[in-house]
């Protein structure tokens, strides 16, 4: 089947051999239940010791959240899905998995959100995990720095942020595989319509659920997928830890995948249409945009996306503009949202350098290119030209 099919059909209308009648739902309902009741305990023994399947405990599964993972799980083409309370934290359980029997040492690429940074040098590295930096795009430099520092783990995203780099996925697993590291691929921007990193040789694809997936501003959450190779240890870890997503958010995530890929075909469109038009806005100096033939991973864009689906987003710089003036700019936008997100059917305005990346000192901000005047647009699914005619009056 197509995504757009399994979008819509995976995980929904499981049958409960124990429930009374023989009625299923014809999409999964909110079960709230912490704990599940069974007729007899020899049952329940077989379902706690993994010989049946069932539910027992919040914890380690529920009725929800497994439709949600099972539709997660055939979306990005993984083993399994664990789907987990935010995006971050579905990060730090795929980096403690591949961690687990692996050199205590990630090789991540220097272009990440802001907070996946923070977790792995504030965080992991005190603990004890050597961190190092590596431009992805640059296979010489990664094979380079992948024999430096024999990392147990790398850190992409698919398509970075905030400026829309995209390193060669299948070149990047080869030689992850040949050093015997895992390959953790943030897939967030692109969402499994785009692109499925497993089907490149990654180990994990990890999402921002909070973003495109959910995509109406109202859930935040995180999902893991795996290869069979990390399945059990990212299930022990989850059910050991409890990074898990609620039932309410797990349905509402999943209420909201089913037309994500009618929301990301329109969104693509709208970016195509907003970015070939900044390119000649005389206040715009520079547009991102990966359909741009000079973008300079255009090589391997083509190559790996789509033809057409670009992505919703369209970071642009707006010509000399000081921060004083990215805030006037920001604060007469009166149809784009001003926040601190992506992927919501509204279109978004963020300014890196106070939020997805404010954490960053300003001077490596500008080394990796993201300047006073970067703003990063995510278009949303309104009418094309009531985006464009908000950004003109804005920007003049
Ligand atoms: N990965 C990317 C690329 C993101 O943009 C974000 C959040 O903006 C995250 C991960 C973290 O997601 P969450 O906010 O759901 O924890």
């Amino acid at each position: 089947m197509k995504i757009e099919t399994k979008a819509v059909h995976a995980g929904d209308r499981k049958k409960n051999p124990d429930a009374p009648g023989a009625f299923v739902p014809s999409s999964t309902p909110i079960y709230t239940a912490t704990t599940y009741f069974y007729d007899d305990t020899a049952k329940l023994d077989r379902v706690l010791g993994r010989e049946e399947p069932g539910f027992c405990y919040g914890r380690y599964d529920n009725p929800t959240r497994t439709g949600l993972e099972e539709l997660l799980t055939e979306l990005e083409s993984g083993h399994s899905a664990q789907v987990c309370s935010s995006g971050m934290m579905a990060i730090h359980v795929a980096l403690l998995a591949a961690l687990t029997d692996r050199r205590k040492s990630v090789l991540a690429a220097n272009a990440l959100y802001g907070a996946t940074t923070t977790l792995l040098t504030q965080i992991l590295e005190p603990m004890g995990v050597s961190v190092d930096f590596v431009d992805v795009c640059d296979l010489a430099a990664l094979d380079h720095k992948i024999t430096e520092t024999k990392p147990g783990c790398i850190v992409m995203e698919t398509i970075s942020n905030p400026l829309l780099r995209v390193g060669d996925l299948d070149l990047i697993a080869e030689l992850a595989a040949e050093a015997g590291a895992a390959l953790l691929v943030d897939n967030t921007f692109a969402t499994p319509l785009l692109i499925r990193p497993i089907e490149h040789g990654a180990n994990f694809s990890v999402h921002s659920l909070t973003k495109f997936l959910a995509g109406h501003g109202d859930v935040l959450g995180g999902v893991v997928v795996t290869d069979e190779a990390h399945s059990d240890i990212v299930r022990t870890l989850s059910r050991t830890l409890g990074p898990v997503l609620g039932p309410f958010e797990s349905y509402l995530t999943m209420r909201g995948i089913k037309t994500f890929a009618l929301r990301v075909e329109r969104q693509c469109a709208n970016a195509c249409r907003i970015a070939t038009w900044l390119q000649s806005h005389p206040r715009v100096s520079r547009v991102h945009y990966l359909a741009d033939p000079n973008h300079p991973d255009a090589a391997v864009i083509r190559r790996l996306l789509p033809e057409g689906l670009y992505g919703a987003l369209v970071p642009f710089e707006i010509k000399d503009a000081t921060k004083e003036d990215v805030f006037r700019f920001m604060d007469k936008l009166k149809l784009v949202v001003r926040g601190t997100s992506l992927g919501d059917v509204h279109s978004l305005m963020l300014y890196p350098a106070i939020a997805s990346h404010r954490e960053i000192a300003p001077k490596q901000r500008q080394r990796m290119g993201i300047s006073d005047g970067l703003v990063r647009l995510c278009a949303g699914i309104e009418a094309v030209e009531d985006i464009i005619a908000d950004l003109d009056q804005a920007l003049s």
